[in-house]
């Protein structure tokens, strides 16, 4: 069959299913993506590119190794939507472990850099690999805390600056390690998946469509797939099957009784503003703790315009009681309560909203005093993401193929979506729907960056966030001293 001729229908338009629909139009097969809402990428938000796993002392080297890898295949596919900005490491006293522990791990990190860059000198889009990370003693952080915050910094130690003055030196432990972990933008992954799906003539873009039937043809082993639009339900026929519909993925597998075992999470980010910090360029801020307890990790990421999204890992901030979920023997669909659905399909009440985001406030004040100030920027980012097996610690996972022509998509993380594609593609060079699974990430996509950052912000506002989050603080790539 010509690649034209294989029909391939995609249900749901976050980032796994827009990257698979991307990947294979371009390789030349007629796509369908159905996605239930009007816009693509409107599932949980995600604001790291998670280079190394700094962020996670619980998960393994192996998981650590495959995020750095896949978030530099990422950054080079997707350079639009990351915030070139590094990421400071603070161990809070009250921390039961040293920063001294996170340094084998930085080391083995930098070596596996080295070796990427190796094999291809493109993958150098982390900067220098001696500059991987940086260590900063006290007296280091006294000094920089007297010198002059700038627009636009040029080192690492520039970036510093500001932390220096504005966190309690003495709420953390030394030395604090600053590593070239970046941001993410979803609004501009959002509007540039739109502007790069909508060119593709090979792709028919389903918007505020419901998939809500499936079967599979016995005799040509293709599928029906059923959906609702505009209230009248369709049926059409496709030769493969990706099933990309995030913490619903479950519901997809319950129609073709897939074998699964999965877990659903709910979580949430908080929208804050604080006065009088907008021109001042922040890195990213982490203060490790124990996930779920009260001292859980802190983040502290900047965006412009003085806006800052929280995170808390405790319970009263971005974990909720009753909010990490199994499936059962009966249904592959982990069964979230309705108060968490309410909240992903209609909105939050002030009142939590008001809460949670001061708590959020409070949790940081901790090691940054002055951000006490920081009051509501917006209504939280938050959402329900898919966790495949029963490791709710597992950050690292991509595919499966639980059925013929049929494939479940389960990323935790966003970065894995490239290696997600590349699996399919094996698959469908098996098939012979496609003659290789290489070249599918070397397309050029030409982006217009007005328009970019125009609907960028469009989305950002019609779904409610202030237009400075769909921006971001440091646009183009830096070589940092
Ligand atoms: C608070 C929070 C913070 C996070 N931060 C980060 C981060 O910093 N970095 C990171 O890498 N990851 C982060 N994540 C995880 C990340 O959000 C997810 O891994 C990622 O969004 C999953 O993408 P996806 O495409 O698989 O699913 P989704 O984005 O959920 O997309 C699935 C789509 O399918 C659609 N759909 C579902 N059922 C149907 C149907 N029957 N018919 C049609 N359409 C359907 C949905 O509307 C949805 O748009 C975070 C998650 C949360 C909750």
């Amino acid at each position: 069959m010509s690649p034209s001729k294989v029909k391939i229908a995609i249900i749901g338009g976050g980032v796994a299913g827009s990257s698979a629909a991307l990947c294979f139009a371009g390789a030349g097969l007629d796509v369908t993506l159905f996605e239930k809402e009007n816009s693509l990428i409107s599932g949980p938000p995600w604001c790291h590119l998670h280079a190394g796993g700094n962020l996670y002392r619980e998960i393994s080297d192996s998981q650590c190794v495959s995020l750095l890898k896949q978030s530099i295949d990422f950054l080079r596919f997707y350079p639009f939507v990351v915030d070139y900005r590094p990421t400071v490491i603070a161990l809070p006293l009250t921390d039961s472990s040293t920063p001294q522990a996170l340094l084998p791990r930085l080391e083995m990190l930098t070596d596996e850099y080295k070796r990427l860059i190796a094999t291809d000198k493109q993958n150098e889009v982390l900067g220098k690999p001696d500059n991987y990370y940086r260590l900063y003693t006290r007296k280091r952080l006294e000094e920089l805390k007297e010198q002059q915050t700038l627009l636009s910094p040029q080192s690492l130690d520039e970036w510093m600056i500001p932390v220096a003055k504005m966190i309690d030196l003495d709420s953390v432990q030394y030395p604090l390690v600053m590593v070239q972990e970046y941001g993410l933008n979803l609004f501009r992954m959002a509007a540039g998946m739109t502007e790069m799906l909508e060119s593709l003539p090979t792709v028919t873009l389903q918007t505020k469509s419901i998939v809500h039937n499936v079967q599979q043809n016995a005799d040509t082993g293709g599928w029906n797939i059923s959906y609702v639009k505009e209230d009248i339900s369709h049926t059409q026929t496709f030769d493969y099957l990706i099933n990309a519909a995030g913490f619903r993925t479950g519901k997809i597998d319950d129609l073709l009784g897939a074998p699964c075992k999965s877990m659903v999470e709910f979580k949430a980010a908080y929208v804050s503003h604080w006065e009088g910090s907008d021109g001042i360029q922040f890195p990213e801020i982490i203060f490790h703790g124990e996930r779920g307890t009260p001292q859980g990790m802190a983040q502290f990421t900047p965006y412009p315009g003085g806006y800052f999204q929280l995170h808390g890992m405790t319970k009263e901030i971005t974990l909720y009681e009753d909010g990490l979920v199994a499936n059962t023997p009966f249904t592959c669909q982990p069964h979230l309560g309705q108060n968490f659905i309410e909240k992903i399909e209609r909105s939050w009440t002030q009142e939590e909203t008001t809460k949670r985001t001061h708590a959020a406030i409070r949790h940081l004040a901790r090691f940054i005093p002055s951000f006490c100030s920081a009051t509501v920027g917006s209504k939280p980012l938050f959402g329900a993401q898919q966790i495949p097996g029963s490791d709710p610690t597992l950050r690292v996972a991509e595919v499966s193929f639980p059925r013929a022509r049929y494939a479940r998509c389960e990323i935790v993380k966003v970065s894995s979506v490239l290696d997600m594609v590349e699996a399919i593609a094996q698959e469908f060079v098996q098939l012979g729907y496609i003659k290789s699974s290489t070249n599918l990430f070397t397309q050029h996509l030409h982006l217009d960056e007005a328009t970019l950052s125009q609907l960028a912000v469009t989305i950002a506002k019609n779904r409610g966030y202030p237009a400075d989050l769909a921006c971001r603080n440091i646009p183009d790539k830096q070589e940092y001293r």
